[in-house]
């Protein structure tokens, strides 16, 4: 079944498959921070990854989200969906934290007055840019309509999974969402984990996600569990 690898991530690998139109997405067991110059093998992490994936894309899917995931292989691998990839990240903020505290030198945790929407273009060698809707027209990544649309669907995620998270006593302070173009329309694809997304403790305000391994503030592995205990358990 696995074949060919076609694209090695920080996180995941992908291989082509039997089928032109499917991809095998391989999680791994890999964290890195400072846009992948700093690099550990966190045993365990994959699947930790690749299970709380399922959930959300099941979660999002049940809700009306188009999303990649055709079914899953064996533990640590699904087929997804070959989509033409958009190359940009789409980040979106509840609360302020991580670059944009920084950015505008204000406190982490003021909720904003609305979700922020922000795109990055992906592109290691230059660190991922900020790059605003105009310059995204002007190179010709996306047109109008599917600006309109990528907007009006992360909101809509945000508004499904803002409620969800707060239901397992976890605060949704950001995410990082990617796109591609797949028959006729744009699909999610990609991961959500703790590893692109900001979930805070609501009672002891503590980070669950990828910051505690950024800022070596405890056990990657014991926060990702957590994570996953109380979307199954709550
Ligand atoms: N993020 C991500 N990949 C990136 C950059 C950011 O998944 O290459 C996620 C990050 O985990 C956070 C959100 O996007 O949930 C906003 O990140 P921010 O811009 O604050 O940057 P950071 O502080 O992570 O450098």
């Amino acid at each position: 079944m696995k074949d060919k690898l076609v694209y090695s991530g920080k996180a995941k690998n992908l291989y082509s498959t039997d089928n032109d139109d499917e991809l095998l997405m391989v999680y791994k067991d890999q964290a890195t921070s400072l846009n992948g110059k700093n690099k550990k093998t966190i045993e365990g992490k994959g699947l930790l990854n690749f299970q709380i994936t399922n959930i959300i894309f099941d979660y999002l899917q049940t809700n009306g989200i188009k999303t990649h995931f055709i079914s899953n292989l064996d533990d640590k691998s699904q087929i997804v969906h070959k989509t033409e990839v958009i190359p940009l990240e789409l980040v979106v903020r509840n609360k302020i934290a991580g670059s944009f505290a920084k950015k505008f030198n204000l406190q982490r945790g003021l909720k904003l007055k609305y979700p922020v929407i922000e795109f990055y273009y992906k592109n290691d060698e230059l660190d991922d840019p900020f790059i605003n809707d105009s310059q995204i027209f002007a190179i010709d990544l996306m047109s109008n309509e599917e600006m309109s649309f990528l907007k009006n669907e992360a909101l809509k995620i945000n508004d499904l999974l803002m409620p969800y998270f707060d239901s397992k006593n976890l605060d949704l302070i950001d995410f990082k969402l990617e796109f591609g173009r797949f028959e006729n329309s744009i699909i999610l694809v990609d991961e959500f984990s703790p590893d692109n997304c900001r979930l805070w403790d609501k009672s002891t305000g503590d980070s669950l996600d990828k910051d505690v391994f950024r800022n070596s503030t405890g056990s990657l592995i014991d926060s990702y569990k957590e994570v996953l205990k109380r979307l199954v358990e709550y």
